[in-house]
């Protein structure tokens, strides 16, 4: 344990030597996008990975190959010439991440009003809800699902213009750094309510909407934050011990913000649904891993006040929406096998073909449709999939939303626009196939 109490001195003494202006700064971190073809490149790459501990942006999956990592300046020309000396197809897709967080504040200054040319940060949005509440008090209602580790609300909106609606669910920005999707839910919130397009205004009336913006309110808050550190990671070494440690990310942070190690804070809340956690090697047992699924289904707290209250409402609900970025995929069931394929098969793949037709036809943005075990990778224990395995939900659909890497999680705010109306359209061609299809 010796080398323990080493790395908790280096760590207090990079504590100390901060200053709470400061911020975590991306200067000159590229995004690398790396398409390894065969097996053993892929194999290589992920133990490359694995060594360097970067950060995984998109996960490498052999089918499709594609894998995107984010890269501190002082490790671009080494892994440059990993990548160049076995012959792997690469390029780097963001010279500068510094530069696109840099553009992102910009847009958010002087902004008293909220709009959707930028992004906002949790308190706005729950001051924005309370005007919406006290602007529609017949159709809007608040509810709150429960209380995050660090004791914030997780709030909701419910839209209903009359009883006896069928219900239908929204979960959004479970990953904290997926701003985009908080964005988009806030701007369904108010077509629902504004909309003079008779098509938004029929699904705002005939369905009961139950819409989260943000339910991991902690990691949100934590993506916002200027916290000090310009470290990403320091390593640590003691005798045959070297370690390195992620210690503050922030505006790329994924996970919930509870420690479940000494080393390292939260878990992924999309693989800690109890419905089939852990399976088939769809999430990590590695605390300090992006995609943890905690010591046990339902560890945190976010996840479990999600999962009650929406058994609650579960009996009216046929729709489960879970708003993601990025990629452009919607999603469907299982995620935690891909040899199996859920009863309803057909109907959730033509429910999703006809939303990504819709979406296309808006702006022309493409949408690959598909279970997430057999289009991504092995996922197990997300909301969806819960909702869908054991929460009686017949339709349950994950949305991938803009990019496909370019900007990735930090997609420009002058997309917020564009992408929430090609999802409406998405979700409004959606809702008419279901019907078609007798699911209400
Ligand atoms: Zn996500």
């Amino acid at each position: 344990m010796k080398w323990f109490l080493i790395l908790l001195s280096v760590l207090s003494a990079i504590l100390i030597s901060c200053s709470s202006s400061e911020k975590v700064r991306y200067d000159n971190y590229r995004i690398f996008q790396i398409r390894p073809d065969n097996s053993v490149r892929y194999n290589l790459l992920e133990n490359h990975i694995g060594n360097e501990s970067y950060q995984v942006l998109r996960y490498p999956r052999h089918e499709d190959g594609i894998s995107e990592l984010l890269v501190p300046p002082e490790k671009v020309e080494s892994f440059k010439n990993f990548l160049e000396s076995d012959g792997f197809d690469f390029d780097v897709v963001v010279g500068n991440v510094q530069k696109l967080i840099d553009e992102e504040e910009a847009d958010q200054v002087g902004r008293d009003d909220f709009s959707w040319t930028a992004y906002h940060n949790l308190d706005r949005i729950y001051g924005w809800l309370d005007h919406i509440l006290e602007t529609y008090p017949q159709e809007t209602s608040a509810f709150v699902i429960g209380k995050s580790f660090e004791g914030r609300e997780i709030r909701g909106l419910k839209i209903s213009y009359k009883p006896n609606n069928p219900g239908i669910f929204v979960e959004s920005n479970i990953h904290a750094r997926e701003w985009i999707t908080s964005a988009t839910a806030t701007y369904l919130i108010k077509a629902l309510l504004t909309s003079n397009d008779t098509n938004v205004q029929n699904i705002a009336r005939n369905f009961d909407w139950y819409i989260i913006p943000v339910v991991n309110v902690d990691g949100f808050v934590y993506s916002h934050q200027h916290v000090c550190l310009e470290l990403l990671e320091v390593t640590i070494q003691f005798q045959e011990y070297k370690i390195n440690v992620p210690i503050f990310q922030n505006r790329m942070w994924r996970k919930t913000r509870q420690p479940h190690s000494s080393l390292c804070i939260g878990a992924d809340p999309n693989r800690n649904f109890d419905s089939y956690w852990m399976a088939n090697g769809g999430a990590s047992s590695q605390p300090c891993s992006e995609t943890y699924g905690g010591p046990k289904p339902f560890s945190e707290p976010e996840t479990l006040a999600l999962a009650n209250f929406y058994r609650s409402i579960s009996r009216k609900v046929t729709l489960y929406l879970a708003f993601h970025s990025y990629g452009q995929y919607i999603l469907f069931p299982y995620g935690h096998t891909n040899k199996e394929a859920p009863k309803n098969l057909r109907d959730l793949t033509t429910v999703a073909d006809d939303a990504a037709k819709a979406i296309r036809n808006l702006y022309g943005t493409r949408y690959t449709v598909g279970t997430v075990a057999g289009t991504l990778y092995i996922a197990s224990g997300g909301g969806s999939d819960w909702a869908y395995n054991e929460g009686g939900a017949r339709l349950a659909y994950t949305f991938e939303f803009r990019d496909k890497g370019n900007t990735g999680f930090l997609l420009p705010a002058r997309q917020i626009i564009p992408n929430a109306e090609e999802t409406l359209d998405g979700i409004v061609a959606m809702l008419k196939s279901a019907k078609n299809l007798a699911y209400f």
